[in-house]
């Protein structure tokens, strides 16, 4: 990846005005100018029925490029839809997409063997980048994992060059997934899960 060098150094989970974020990407490119985050990625909600219009989202990115000395990524967040793995995209807003961001948003309820099958083929979904607030699904629904198992999610994401985020609105994934990651040499990105300015912070 192109951007490799700012993993840790910018923020890879941004969201905005176009949904259910409170600024516009102006304001938070503004933002993260001032605090000296070097990169900034718009990750937007999207569903394979969108109700806004994309390309709006790409010109606003477009100008801000113009405007602010920041690396600026557009890209979206997409919830898995199904126990193939497939993600809630429309193919048009993939294709025009830096980086898309995959994980478990309302999926229904499923056992241990089902999730860690949905998540592996999540993780071989070759459109998705990066895998969002990691573990939060069993953590809400309270399956643990072992440590062979978590070892097996980490060794799919590099064997698919998928990236973990270090998800930090919901804290996860937990601090011994982090360093079994670390020590396996799995590539991790710091997303902060931003809805307002105010959550962007220099890292
Ligand atoms: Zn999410
Ligand atoms: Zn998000």
């Amino acid at each position: 990846m192109d951007y490799e060098a700012y993993l840790k150094t910018g923020d890879w989970h941004v969201h905005t005005n176009f949904t259910d974020g409170e600024n516009t990407v102006s304001e938070l490119c503004e933002r993260a100018e001032e605090l000296g985050i070097k990169l900034i990625a718009f990750t937007e909600h999207v569903r394979r029925n969108l109700d806004y219009d994309f390309n709006e989202l790409l010109s606003e990115v477009d100008s801000a490029r113009k405007q602010f000395n920041l690396k600026i990524l557009v890209g979206c967040e997409a919830k898995v839809l199904d126990l193939d793995g497939n993600i809630d995209a429309p193919r048009k807003v993939i294709e025009k997409c830096d980086i898309i961001l995959s994980g478990f948003h309302s999926f229904p309820e499923i056992s241990k063997k089902e999730y860690l099958s949905t998540l592996e083929n999540l993780i071989r979904n070759p459109d998705v980048d990066v895998w969002a607030h990691p573990t939060l699904y069993a953590k809400k629904r309270n399956i643990k994992l072992t440590s062979n198992e978590i070892e097996n999610i980490i060794n799919s994401c590099i064997r698919n060059q998928v990236l973990i985020e270090e998800n930090i609105k919901y804290n996860l994934p937990q601090p011994e997934f982090l360093i079994l990651a670390k020590q396996l040499g799995a590539k991790t990105v710091i997303g902060s899960d931003v809805h307002k300015v105010s959550e962007l912070v220099k890292r």
